[in-house]
């Protein structure tokens, strides 16, 4: 194995500190930079004692030097209650972050891999998304920050790919869960469990009936990892994601049944622009990376559970 030099931005997040253990189990040494916006030193700090991890505290929005042969550009807030709480600096990450990583990754030849979102799709009209659909998205909604942001991130990649010859990867990843996820970020998985845990009521916005895909976090750095090593003249995007699509009703009901909780489910408005449905097409990783989810819902769910008990 080639011992590599990686750079990890929003190292310190939910994905990012699972990536940044991954890598380093692997043999690699990892720099892991992170203004803790949404993400912690308690994610990392585990990490610490080992010589081969160096923590930066950075934001991605300033220029950043540093030699490494590879960059997981992860910097992002994800859930909407963070990314909408200051929008503009939503899209400065994702932007200037992108123009900063593939600036970097230009001058040091480094191969670097974005990490974007299901999101580029908005409310989709084609069932499930493959990565030649264009999108549905409203560009003055509370989701555009980080839509469009992500959006545009991907264009700079593109380009930079195709004028500066820099070594590119797109992942579009969807709904991805498990242990780490900050408790009060808002999203639905984090959100049902600890009001499950707490005996209070799972809050269900709108009907229910909306759809999503949710991915475990362990399948989801497997296949972000072998998309950067993939073949070079693979730049993707491409999907990653657990096609199995389940309403919020259903999913609700899954946390009651595997938590024992007795908490009532309780409805609320729905989030204007909120995706009626969302669903992954992988034959795009299966072919080009062998990869596809391993772990279902109930198993990802039970592990979440038990990381959950351990901090609410
Ligand atoms: P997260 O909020 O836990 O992690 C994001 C990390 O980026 C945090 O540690 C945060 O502090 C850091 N960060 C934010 N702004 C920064 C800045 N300006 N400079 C430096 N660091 C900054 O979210 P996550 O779920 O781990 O998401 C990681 C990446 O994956 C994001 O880019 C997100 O858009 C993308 N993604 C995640 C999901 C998902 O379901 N988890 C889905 C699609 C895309
Ligand atoms: N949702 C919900 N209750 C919650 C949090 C979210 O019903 O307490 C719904 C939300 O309206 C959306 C879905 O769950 O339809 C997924 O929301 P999340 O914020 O996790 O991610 P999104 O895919 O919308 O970015």
């Amino acid at each position: 194995m080639i011992k590599k030099k990686i750079l990890v931005t929003g190292g310190a997040g939910f994905l990012g500190s699972h990536l940044c253990e991954k890598l380093l189990n692997q043999g690699h040494e990892v720099v892991c930079m992170d203004n803790y916006f949404t993400g912690q030193k308690q994610n990392v700090v585990h990490l610490l004692k080992n010589p081969y991890f160096e923590l930066i505290r950075h934001d991605v929005t300033m220029p950043f030097f540093i030699e490494v042969d590879e960059i997981f550009n992860l910097a992002c807030p994800a859930s909407p209650v963070h990314y909408q709480y200051n929008p503009i600096k939503t899209v400065k990450t994702s932007v200037m972050g992108a123009i900063n990583m593939l600036g970097l990754a230009k001058r040091i030849r480094a191969k670097v891999l974005q990490a974007s979102t299901s999101e580029v799709y908005g409310d989709p009209e084609i069932h499930p998304q493959t990565e030649s659909y264009w999108g549905h998205v409203n560009t003055i909604g509370p989701r555009s920050c980080y839509d469009e942001g992500k959006r545009v991130a991907e264009t700079l990649f593109v380009n930079y790919h195709k004028q500066n010859k820099v070594r590119i990867k797109i992942i579009r990843i969807f709904n991805t869960y498990g242990p780490r996820m900050h408790p009060n970020d808002g999203r639905v998985v984090s959100n049902f469990i600890v009001q499950a845990l707490k005996g209070e009521n799972i809050t269900i916005y709108g009907e229910g009936t909306q759809t999503r895909s949710f991915c475990y976090v362990d399948d989801l750095l497997e296949g972000m990892v072998r998309l950067m090593n993939s073949r070079e003249d693979f730049t993707g995007p491409v999907n990653i994601g657990n096609p199995g699509e389940f309403t919020m009703i259903e999913l609700a009901e899954k946390v009651l049944k595997l938590t024992g909780s007795k908490s009532k489910l309780i409805h609320m408005p729905l989030p204007t622009d909120d995706p009626l449905q969302r669903k992954p097409d992988i034959t795009l990783a299966k072919k080009e990376l062998g990869w596809e989810p391993t772990i279902p819902l109930e198993e990802g769910l039970k592990r979440t559970i038990e990381y959950f008990k351990t901090i609410v």
